[in-house]
């Protein structure tokens, strides 16, 4: 199997922040998905999942976020399916709402498929991205305060916060 490819998944993000003009936290997903032809929709939904692409009997692709369940959670995994689209991931793996129940977030990330582990590394730079953590550095010890200003869950802003200061190591 060829392994995850981090660095392209991450720069595919990059990329995709610049094209669309989004230079502030939170990452405005609605945005992106509108640019990319999918409708956005919010969902009140207790019996529904986090968050999940779909695509209608009329061609129609939704994006969809569950206020009913846990906001940042939603956003991550809507985050994830944008990856395997803008990282060209074949369409089985497009509507993965099964795998991201199978493999979510507290899965071992170096347990997951290779896809997987690219469309969450796309997912954490697309809403963490780098440069914008660098402007508050100030508060990288608080964790919780960063979630809230990023709109990610505590678990995502720590593995954020890990790699930015593991890359700063490696550049110091
Ligand atoms: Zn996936």
């Amino acid at each position: 199997m060829i392994p995850a490819n981090y660095t392209l998944a991450r720069g595919m993000a990059r990329k995709v922040l610049k094209q669309y003009k989004i230079v502030e936290v939170p990452t405005d997903l609605q945005r992106i998905c509108e640019a990319k032809g999918l409708e956005y929709v919010e969902l009140d939904d207790p019996e529904e999942l986090d968050g999940m692409l779909l695509e209608l009997e009329d061609g129609t692709r939704v994006a969809m976020v569950n206020k009913a369940k846990s906001f940042v959670r939603g956003r991550f995994t809507l985050a994830h399916e944008l990856g395997h689209i803008f990282l060209n991931h074949d369409k089985r793996d497009f509507y993965d709402a099964e795998v991201a129940r199978e493999y979510g977030e507290d899965f071992p990330e170096n347990a997951k498929p290779p896809k997987e582990q690219e469309a969450d590394a796309f997912a954490s730079e697309l809403l963490i991205p780098m440069e914008q953590l660098k402007r508050f550095q100030g508060d990288l010890k608080s964790p919780d305060k960063l979630a809230g200003i990023f709109q990610v869950s505590r678990p995502a802003m720590a593995i954020a916060v890990a790699n930015f200061f593991g890359s700063a190591r490696n550049f110091n």
